[in-house]
């Protein structure tokens, strides 16, 4: 098949993705307003909070799907400009750590380390990387299991990681899970995502002169790790 063919397909199986993807909470928030509307005369209020409760759900992921194209669009065409300052990453994972907690429904997420660990980094997206890796490891791992991250200097660099007792993932797809859209052999279901995460996350490490990588056992569990210069 010719390139160009063969890019056009790639292309309308993503704008199919893509569309899928967010369809998807716009139909669950359209329904929960038709339930709204439909028993607003003598629905309870404690209900009237769950459903708008779960429509707020939908809406952060929309939010976050818009976010993650515009993301990409700006990397790829060089758009994509970091805000350096100094950034205690010790710091910061606590406070990623406290923001995705609640919800992280049944899973421990630990920090085992506690010195300061000072970078010259663009605090918004390193944050926005720590997220990604966080939810991940929630995200492939079942309920009751442990996440643990740690930051710690080595030489003139520092190591940040996050260890996970999940999915794990295969060989073959450890070299391909930074590719945009790449999402492994796995089945599709609801809610997964366009596989562009991982994708922003290592193109913000490399804008930062670090390095991203992970090392994993297939049904064991995975470590992310990135490196950031000091
Ligand atoms: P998404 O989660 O939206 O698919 P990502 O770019 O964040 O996109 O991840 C790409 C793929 O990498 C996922 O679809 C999943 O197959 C795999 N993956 C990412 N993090 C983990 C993890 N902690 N454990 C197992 N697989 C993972």
């Amino acid at each position: 098949m010719r390139q160009s063919r063969l890019l056009d397909l790639r292309q309308d199986e993503f704008i199919a993705m893509a569309g899928h993807e967010l369809k998807t909470p716009l139909t669950a928030i359209k329904g929960f307003m038709e339930l709204l509307s439909q028993r607003k005369k003598y629905i309870k209020e404690k209900k009237a909070e769950e459903y708008l409760e779960a429509m707020g759900v939908q809406v952060d992921r929309m939010t976050q799907l818009v976010r993650d194209l515009m993301d990409t669009s700006k990397i790829r065409t060089g758009k994509l400009v970091l805000s350096k300052k100094k950034l205690d990453l010790d710091n910061l994972l606590a406070e990623v750590i406290k923001t995705i907690q609640p919800a992280a429904e049944g899973h421990l997420i630990s920090k085992n380390t506690r010195t300061p660990v000072v970078v010259e980094a663009d605090r918004d997206r390193i944050t926005q990387v720590l997220t990604n890796l966080l939810s991940n490891a929630v995200k492939y791992s079942p309920t009751g299991t442990k996440v643990i991250v740690s930051a710690r200097k080595e030489d003139d660099q520092v190591v940040v990681s996050v260890a996970d007792f999940g999915v794990g993932i295969k060989k073959e797809d450890v070299e391909r899970i930074f590719d945009p859209f790449y999402q492994g052999k796995r089945p599709m279901w609801p809610g997964r995502g366009l596989g562009l995460g991982l994708f922003i996350s290592s193109q913000i490490i490399k804008m930062h002169g670090g390095k991203i990588w992970v090392e994993s056992i297939w049904r064991k569990g995975s470590t992310f790790f990135f490196t950031l210069p000091t």
